[in-house]
């Protein structure tokens, strides 16, 4: 017999019985058609953590994207990156840290209220396991429908309700002060309108943390502002390990950790933003910390690299165990 070589395989005959041995097995081989889970679960010490992924939203961007960029740059960005000129990927993943003692969940995702493409968070919290009851505390990370849209469902009701729910302190103050929402343009207002929804009726259950303050067992807040007044970030010690929790000081890293220096049009102090990514990105990278960002693609964390011109996310390796 002939020496079947890849060019033979696809010629004449050949082709012929693959094509009639394909038509049997598509009729055998129906397509899913349903989403797999997006669940990651690591360890840090002896805390078992969970990135639950609640969908993408692919933001439209235009020329005035980047305030401090020619957008011709920022399409350079995008076509290295293999994305879009006019749109953002921006995932959303949010993280469960389970002490042992308590559970513990870092912002709740969109609710899916934010995009069609979002809100697959509570298919995915159940894939993995966890019951929205088991959920002791909240820890938000700054007043953005996509950070806190998850506290509660369309009709309003709370989706934990058990938990305790803490905000950063500047937070609240910036955002819940009507004399802000007052000189807010249109397109802010909806924001500052969107958080009363969430918050007002519940401010019982709202604990305010400065940040700096350590607000559960080896979870550390740290004071991250510029993307908004009080955004926060979070240090997760257990043992001898450590995992910084980006939150949104860098959207998707193929933009914003390669070129740290752009100011995205959603910060609100888009300097101090660029000063504070900086501060945070330097420290990880010195120090080779474990970090996650709350846009970075699924599975979220990684690490980051500092380069000559920026710094480079390296993702890390799937694991099937934690
Ligand atoms: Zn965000």
């Amino acid at each position: 017999m002939p020496k079947v070589t890849r060019r033979t395989v696809f010629t004449g005959a050949a082709v012929a019985a693959l094509a009639g041995s394909a038509t049997v097995a598509d009729a055998e081989a129906p397509a899913r058609n349903m989403a797999t889970p997006g669940i990651y679960r690591y360890k840090v010490g002896d805390y078992e953590l969970t990135a639950i992924y609640d969908g993408i939203w692919y933001r439209p961007i235009a020329d005035k994207f980047i305030v401090n960029a020619p957008f011709a740059e920022v399409e350079q960005a995008l076509d290295q990156a293999f994305m879009p000129h006019d749109k953002l990927a921006t995932p959303f993943t949010t993280l469960i840290v389970n002490t042992g003692k308590r559970v513990v969940l870092l912002d709740t995702g969109t609710g899916g209220q934010v995009a069609p493409s979002a809100g697959v968070f509570r298919n995915n919290l159940a894939a993995a396991g966890i019951d929205p009851r088991e959920v002791d505390t909240i820890v938000i990370s700054h007043f953005h429908p996509d950070h806190i849209n998850g506290i509660k469902d369309k009709d309003n009701a709370l989706i934990f309700p058990r938990a305790e729910i803490m905000v950063p302190a500047p937070e609240w103050a910036y955002w819940m002060d009507d004399a802000n929402l007052n000189v807010a343009p249109a397109d802010l207002k909806i924001t500052f309108l969107n958080q009363r929804r969430i918050f007002s009726d519940i401010a019982k259950q709202v604990t305010q943390f400065e940040p700096g303050k350590e607000v559960a067992p080896g979870i550390v807040t740290v004071p991250a502002p510029g993307h908004t007044p009080g955004h926060t970030v979070f240090a997760v010690h257990s043992g001898d390990q450590s995992l910084l929790v980006l939150s949104d000081t860098a959207q998707h890293p193929a933009v914003f950790a390669r070129h740290p220096d752009w100011q995205a049009v959603f910060d609100i102090d888009g300097a101090e933003a660029v000063a504070t990514r900086k501060k945070l990105f330097d420290r990880a990278a010195a120090d080779r910390m474990l970090v996650t960002g709350y846009h970075f693609p699924f599975p979220a964390c990684g690490h980051l690299i500092k380069t000559a011109t920026g710094y480079e996310h390296v993702p890390v390796e799937w694991q099937t165990a934690p």
